[in-house]
């Protein structure tokens, strides 16, 4: 029996570029585990963003394609509509997404691609230093929003996860967080749900997982886990906020 601790197959040996404490690794680790769980890794494209993930054709035993700042799910519908025996995933944090890309990932979504996409919030803009994103909370200092962002200047942080969920086109959309061994299983939940719905062909299914950044947070690895409990989470609130057809693979 394999040791639930043990190397997903879908992850290689390169040493990951990422910080102390930062998400990233988790959330990798359970896309390569869902990759692994289906069998599916020799027909898996991912697609990379710009932004802390734009090294992860590094780290992933399948194909993965490099998409121009916030337009990964284009790139990902093109794989898809080509290729439809694949299964297509990309990974995206929120200046690449619910920024530059909002646009992209609107139009995904609404058309119904059978894509899945996973969404890495960490209310930062994460490789250009830390600067105000639209999911930095009101208050939150930035390198942008230096005495914290503004209500009146900036706006409210956005939810992408509500915001997807008013779309016919989705099919599957939740949000997690990276904060507890507990909370992590139900995001790996969550995640092998998004991917059943592409192998099933169900249609578009989209996974936000809230996650750290010690370094640009100015925290220590352990008091961002515990500011993604006491301030992300309040806003940013858990759980399932759509599922069209129940996951069948557990
Ligand atoms: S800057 Fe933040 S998101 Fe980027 S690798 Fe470091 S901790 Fe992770």
């Amino acid at each position: 029996m394999k040791c639930v601790f043990s190397k997903p197959a879908a992850i290689n040996d390169s040493v990951m570029h990422y910080c102390p404490g930062c998400g990233h690794g988790v959330a990798h680790r359970l896309v390569a585990e869902a990759l692994d769980h289906f069998g599916i890794l020799e027909r898996t494209v991912g697609v990379a963003p710009v932004g802390c993930a734009v090294l992860m054709y590094d780290y992933f035993n399948c194909d993965v394609l490099e998409a121009p700042h916030g337009r990964a799910p284009a790139i990902a519908t093109g794989m898809k509509r080509t290729r439809p025996d694949h299964v297509i995933f990309t990974y995206q944090g929120d200046g690449d997404l619910a920024s530059i890309g909002l646009s992209e990932i609107v139009h995904c979504a609404n058309r119904g691609e059978n894509v899945t996409v996973i969404f890495i919030n960490n209310t930062v803009y994460g490789m250009t230093g830390g600067q105000m994103a639209p999911t930095t909370l009101l208050g939150q200092n930035t390198t942008t929003s230096p005495f914290g962002r503004n209500l009146n200047a900036d706006g409210y942080p956005i939810r992408m996860a509500e915001m997807l969920s008013t779309l016919e086109g989705t099919s599957f959309v939740a949000r997690m967080a990276l904060d507890s061994p507990g909370n992590i299983l139900k995001a790996r939940k969550m995640v092998f749900t998004a991917f059943d719905m592409q192998v099933r062909n169900i249609g578009f299914s989209f996974v936000e997982l809230l996650a750290a950044c010690p370094t640009n947070w100015g925290l220590s690895p352990s008091a961002s886990i515990r500011r993604i409990k006491e301030e992300l989470v309040q806003y940013f609130p858990l759980g399932i906020f759509k599922e069209k057809v129940k996951a069948d693979y557990l």
